[in-house]
């Protein structure tokens, strides 16, 4: 596993800004208390890893994330022998070291890891909380404060790549969309630092792009491309270039429902 797949953040201060939507905050402090686990299912750029990065601040506890993909391993989660100057030595992976300090891993898009992943996750995510480590022979018992968080978008996902039943019952599980319109809007004002007419019509316009999803689009566009839209018109560029580029393209590579795209942006801007 590269080491960019893995982020640690540990400083206590700086809680990052996160604008709840239903009552997830509470849900997610329950479900620590109680060493529980919880799945996030939602599409991309929705706000799924700032709410974990703000819970984790919240809660002080360190976050381990993981951008799972279809090369990860087991042992890229739970650690690995590694051959160093004195002999080979035992270096704990990211869940591991969250089982060890009481930290809080979070597996981003589950779905993509192979299905090994599963065997190490299971006895995590019950009321075991054991963490078998086959290599060291160690069993290893969660500290109380750890916490398994995965998350996974329920578009991407296939037969083959669906999450198992039996997994998907042992988690608690939270459904994240995209914000209603005063959310997504105060949003952008905090996020892209846009006054409030700008934050309006881009929420007004993302609205409008997000029905046509059922017809012309797989996916629809996203609190984090609204963002950046609001960022590069705030800073002077073109509007309706802005939202070729942060709006339309990024969503399709039809030249014709980039046109159908655009023909709703010209309505806003
Ligand atoms: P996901 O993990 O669901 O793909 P992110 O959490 O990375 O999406 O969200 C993308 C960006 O959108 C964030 O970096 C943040 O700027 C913004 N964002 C989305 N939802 C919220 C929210 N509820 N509060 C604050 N910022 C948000």
């Amino acid at each position: 596993m590269s080491t960019t797949n893995l982020k640690l953040t540990s400083d206590p201060i700086d809680v990052p800004y996160y604008k709840e939507q239903n009552n997830e905050v509470s849900l997610f402090e329950y479900a620590h208390q109680h060493h529980l686990p919880i799945l996030i299912k939602g599409p991309t750029g929705c706000g799924k890893t700032r709410f974990i990065e703000h819970m984790a601040k919240k809660l002080n506890k360190p976050l381990y994330t993981v951008a799972c993909h279809d090369d990860l391993t087991a042992a890229d989660l739970v650690g690995r022998h590694l051959i160093g100057a004195d002999g080979t030595y035992w270096q704990d992976g990211p869940l591991t070291r969250a089982v060890r300090e009481g930290g809080i891993c979070y597996l981003d898009e589950v779905v993509e890891a192979r299905k090994d992943t599963t065997v190490v996750l299971h006895p995590l995510a019950d009321n075991r909380r054991i963490l078998p480590l086959e290599r060291t022979g160690e069993l290893l018992e969660a500290h109380p404060d750890f916490m398994l968080v995965v998350s996974y978008n329920p578009g991407y996902q296939n037969l083959l790549k669906g999450m198992k039943p039996s997994t998907k019952q042992r988690f608690v599980a939270l459904r994240f969309d995209y914000p209603e319109k005063e959310v997504e809007q105060q949003i952008l004002i905090s996020e892209a630092n846009v006054e409030s007419h700008l934050a309006f019509t881009l929420v007004e316009l993302a609205q409008a792009l997000r029905r046509l999803e059922q017809n012309d689009l797989d996916e629809v566009v996203s609190t984090r491309l609204l963002i950046y839209a609001a960022k590069m018109m705030s800073s002077g560029m073109d509007p309706l270039e802005v939202c070729k580029s942060c709006l339309a393209e990024p969503l399709s590579d039809d030249p014709e429902t980039i046109k159908a795209l655009m023909d709703i942006a010209r309505i806003y801007f």
